[in-house]
C-alpha cells in the first residue's frame, strides 16, 4: 500500500486537475496521508508567474534532508510548471522521480506506479503541443463537496505576448459535449450543486468542431442535466463573449450572473503590445452590453501592471479603467517575465519596485471600489449556497451569492449545501456578513 500527499499552487485548473489524480490513486488502493507520512509527494504547480514558479523551486529543494536519510519520499511534478522546468527538475532534484505535463496527466498514475514499484525514473513530458492524454476520472475526492470544475477545453492558440500558457498547455481544443455531460452527471450524484466550467477561453468552445455545436449549445445542456443547481464558466475573452451567451445566461435560471472578462490594461498602446486583441473602446461597448443584458451581473477583472514600456500616462488609463468600469473584484498583478514569451524580450522592462508601487496604488484604488460596491447591498437579500464551514468563528457558515461573493453568516452544519436567503447587514472588501433571512 502506497502513502500519498498532494500539494497544489496556480489557477483551478491545476487544483482540478490534481482533484483527479487523487481520485483515480485512490482507486488504485493508494492512501492519502499527512507529508511526513507519505512515500510520494505529488506537486501540481503553475508557471504563470514567476513568484508561483520560485515557490515550488524552492519546495522542491526542501526535500534534500529526509532524502539523504531514507531516500523518500518520491516527488512527483506535475502542471504546467513540470512542462517548463521538469528537465532541469529532474538533473537537478534526484528525489523528483515522475515529471509529468498536462497534456499527458492521463499516464501519471501508471508512471507513478512504475516510478515507486521498478525505481525508475518517468518522463512524461509532451513533446507535441497537439497530443493529450486525458485522465478518464471525475473529481470524487475534492476540495469543496458542492462546487466543482469540469474542464471543456484544453490549451489556448491566443498568444498574448506575456503569456506562457499555449508554450506550457499546447493548441485549444475543445472536449466532447458527451464526455464533459458525463462528468457533469457524475458530480450531481455525488452531491455537487454548482458546476464551473474550465478553459483559458471558454468562449471558444466548439470552435474546432466541425457541426456547429459551441459554448451555447453546452450552457443549454448543462444546465439541463438534472440536479445543476448553479453553472458558472470561467475564464471569457472579450473579443469571444457575444451577445448570444449574454442572452442565454439572462434566460436559464441556474447561470448565475457572474462573469470574469479580463481586461489586463487600460491603455491602447499597451493592449496592442500585449497582442489581445481588443481596444479600450471595444472592451468597453462588450462591458456596457452584457450589463444591458444582465444588471445584476457581477463582473470581475483581471489586470497587469508594469508591462514592458508602460508609461505613466499608460498606467494612469488602467487606474481610469478601474474607475469608469468598477468592477466588483479584479485580480491584479505586477507583470513578471516569462521566458520565451514575446515581452520578456521587449525593451522598456520597468525596475521592480516601479511595478510593486504602481500594483500599489491600483490594489487601493480597487480595494475603494469593491468595499463601495459590497456596502451598496447591504439590507439586500441574496440566495446563497452554503457550502462550508467559515475559516473562522464557532458555529459560522460561508457560501456564495449568485454574483459569485462570499457571505459569512451564523448557522449550524445541517444547512451545508442548501440555498439559502441572507440578508446583509455588514459589508468588507472582501466578503459580506448577513443572517439568514
Ligand atoms: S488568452 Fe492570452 S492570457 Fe489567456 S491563456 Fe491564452 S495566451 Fe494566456
Amino acid at each position: 500500500m502506497h502513502h500519498f500527499f498532494m500539494k497544489v499552487y496556480g489557477c483551478q485548473m491545476n487544483v482540478y486537475d490534481s482533484d483527479r489524480v487523487r481520485t483515480a490513486l485512490s482507486r488504485r488502493g493508494w492512501t492519502e496521508a499527512p507529508e511526513d507520512k507519505a512515500d510520494v509527494v505529488v506537486i501540481t504547480g503553475c508557471s504563470v508567474r514567476g513568484k508561483a514558479e520560485q515557490k515550488v523551486w524552492s519546495e522542491l529543494g526542501r526535500y534534500a534532508g529526509s532524502w539523504k536519510k531514507g531516500r523518500r519520499p518520491y516527488v512527483a511534478l506535475t502542471g504546467c510548471i513540470a512542462q517548463n522546468l521538469g528537465k532541469r527538475a529532474f538533473s537537478r532534484f534526484p528525489w523528483v522521480r515522475l515529471v509529468s505535463g498536462p497534456r499527458h496527466i492521463g499516464l501519471l498514475p501508471d508512471g507513478l506506479e512504475r516510478a515507486v514499484r521498478e525505481g525508475v525514473r518517468v518522463n512524461l513530458l509532451d513533446e507535441n503541443p497537439r497530443e493529450f492524454f486525458d485522465l478518464d476520472e471525475f473529481t470524487e475526492l475534492r476540495e469543496n463537496r458542492f462546487r466543482a470544475y469540469v474542464t471543456i477545453a484544453h490549451g489556448c492558440d491566443n498568444f498574448c505576448s506575456y503569456c506562457i500558457v499555449p508554450y506550457v498547455r499546447g493548441r485549444f481544443f475543445s472536449r466532447a459535449p458527451e464526455d464533459i455531460l458525463g462528468e457533469v452527471e457524475k458530480l450531481i450524484g455525488s452531491g455537487v450543486k454548482e458546476i464551473t466550467l474550465l478553459g483559458q477561453n471558454v468562449n471558444s468552445y466548439g470552435r474546432d468542431f466541425e457541426d456547429g455545436y459551441g459554448f451555447v449549445s453546452l450552457l443549454r445542456d448543462v444546465s439541463q442535466v438534472q440536479g445543476v443547481e448553479r453553472l458558472r464558466f470561467v475564464t471569457s475573452l472579450p473579443q469571444d463573449f457575444t451577445e448570444e451567451i449574454a442572452r442565454t445566461m439572462a434566460e436559464i435560471p441556474c447561470i448565475c450572473p457572474s462573469l470574469n472578462l479580463p481586461i489586463q490594461a487600460g491603455s491602447d498602446r499597451i493592449l496592442k503590445l500585449m497582442n489581445r486583441k481588443y481596444t479600450r473602446a471595444e472592451y468597453d461597448a462588450k462591458v456596457h452590453m452584457i450589463r444591458s443584458i444582465l444588471p445584476e451581473l457581477g463582473l470581475t477583472s483581471d489586470l497587469i501592471v508594469g508591462f514592458p514600456g508602460e508609461t505613466e500616462e499608460d498606467f494612469l488609463e488602467s487606474m481610469k479603467a478601474l474607475e469608469e468600469l468598477r468592477f466588483d473584484l479584479v485580480h491584479t498583478a505586477a507583470y513578471s517575465e516569462r521566458e520565451g514569451t514575446p515581452a520578456a524580450s521587449m525593451p522598456g522592462a520597468l525596475p521592480r519596485g516601479e511595478r510593486l508601487a504602481r500594483l500599489t496604488r491600483l490594489n487601493e484604488l480597487q480595494d475603494d471600489i469593491t468595499l463601495s460596491i459590497n456596502q451598496s447591498l447591504v439590507g439586500r437579500v441574496f440566495e446563497v449556497l452554503v457550502d462550508g464551514p467559515a475559516p473562522k468563528g464557532e458555529g459560522m457558515l460561508q457560501g456564495r451569492t449568485p454574483t459569485d461573493k462570499v457571505v459569512v453568516f451564523p448557522g449550524s452544519e445541517e444547512l451545508l449545501g442548501r440555498l439559502l436567503p441572507v440578508r446583509i447587514h455588514r459589508a468588507e472588501s472582501w466578503c459580506l456578513h448577513g443572517e439568514c433571512d
